[in-house]
């Protein structure tokens, strides 16, 4: 087993691969010839069937049960708060071990459901519209910690074992908070563990990343991960993407939609465009928009500003969203006003988690 400190607590087992999870079962004594074995049986019963504790594993030999609950652990992290929206949408706010919160949204649709998962805790990145760029306290999700949300949406769903038909759990967006691209050793990994037949068993089809635009992690994905991607656009001149969404200054637009243009997976490349009053939403922009997603194939989601106190924008108008949306698609691209989901949960990026902040403080 890694060597851990006396105080460090039971070893997290979410998060753990096939090969993770092989060393565990050999360091508490597994023979070389069966820990392939065993620890694909642990894979399964954490991933695919959703374990809660150890006794339940019954196909494990009772001394290695024993052995993992002495010493590892494969609780969920704390649910602090859960919100339902009238409209379905569920979110969850979740506080691991080390008290970090994030949150998580699940957003039925009709015969599907995407879950919206987390990779950081607030974000280095500082988009000026974002809430969650304003969190003081930043760090990186582990694998584990990105799973966990996907296993505490199947536990409150109540969707064990995976695969069962008629599941409402069916994709993944991950667009909570945090750059996921700044996060990708540990994103790779627990989107392994969510695509595994013998994990959750996802469809890379059913997953989307989101990202602000890290450009050479866009390549990685596409050749790794082989998810859909979508791309936080907002802007199409330099000088305002600049300032909406700083990273533009280390990959500007142009550099950011070649990787769109070498982006390998057979699916249309989602680009998110913040409506902002006044700032980006004229019908010039709309059509330097078409402009530059020629040859990529493209549907453009226009998302209505979530408005927080003490943002330095306000939403466009319902008219003007139409009206660019409508110049958009002449052009043949798909440009629908994102449905603001869950608006009476607060379910944008990083407001839970504020709200629940000052509702304790209070
Ligand atoms: N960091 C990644 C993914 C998380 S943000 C990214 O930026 O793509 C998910 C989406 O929500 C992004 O498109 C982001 O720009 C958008 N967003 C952030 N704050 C918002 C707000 N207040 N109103 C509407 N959309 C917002
Ligand atoms: Fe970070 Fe995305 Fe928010 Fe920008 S929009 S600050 S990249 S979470």
């Amino acid at each position: 087993m890694p060597a851990r400190n006396d105080d460090a607590g039971p070893l997290p087992l979410v998060g753990r691969d096939l090969a993770g999870l092989a060393e565990v079962v050999a360091a508490l004594g597994v023979p070389e010839a069966q820990r392939r074995m065993r620890a694909r049986q642990l894979f399964r019963w954490i991933y695919a069937r959703g374990a809660g504790d150890f006794e339940q594993m019954t196909d494990l030999p009772a001394a290695l049960r024993d052995g993992l609950a002495e010493r590892c652990t494969i609780a969920r992290p704390e649910l602090i708060a859960e919100e339902r929206s009238a409209d379905g949408t569920r979110k969850w706010l979740l506080r691991f071990a080390d008290g970090q919160e994030v949150e998580s949204v699940f957003i039925p649709e009709e015969d599907r459901g995407a879950l919206c998962v987390s990779t950081q805790v607030g974000c280095t990145l500082s988009c000026s519209f974002c809430r969650t760029g304003t969190m003081p306290l930043v760090r990186n999700l582990s694998a584990g910690e990105i799973l966990a949300q996907m296993l505490v949406a199947r536990d409150l769903l109540d969707e064990w074992p995976t695969g069962r038909p008629g599941r409402r759990f069916t994709n993944i967006v991950v667009m909570g908070m945090g750059e996921p691209l700044l996060n990708y050793d540990n994103l790779a990994t627990a989107l392994g563990i969510a695509m595994d037949p013998a994990g959750l068993d996802l469809s890379r089809r059913r997953i989307t990343v989101s990202t602000s635009g890290v450009v050479p992690r866009i390549d990685q994905c596409g050749r790794e991960l082989g998810t859909g991607l979508a791309v936080s656009l907002h802007a199409v001149r330099d000088e305002l993407r600049d300032r909406l969404v700083p990273i533009n200054r280390r990959w500007n637009i142009a550099s950011l939609l070649d990787a769109c243009r070498r982006y390998p997976v057979r699916r249309r490349i989602t680009f998110e465009y913040v409506m902002l009053a006044g700032v980006n939403d004229s019908d010039a922009d709309a059509r330097e928009l078409v402009r530059l997603l020629r040859g990529i194939p493209a549907k453009v989601n226009l998302i209505p500003f979530n408005a927080w106190p003490g943002a330095p924008f306000a939403c466009s108008s319902n008219n003007r969203m139409r009206a660019f949306a409508a110049i958009v698609e002449e052009a043949g691209i798909a440009a629908p006003v994102r449905q603001p989901r869950g608006r009476d949960i607060l379910a944008a990026c990083g407001q839970l988690r504020t709200a629940s902040r000052r509702r304790r403080a209070a």
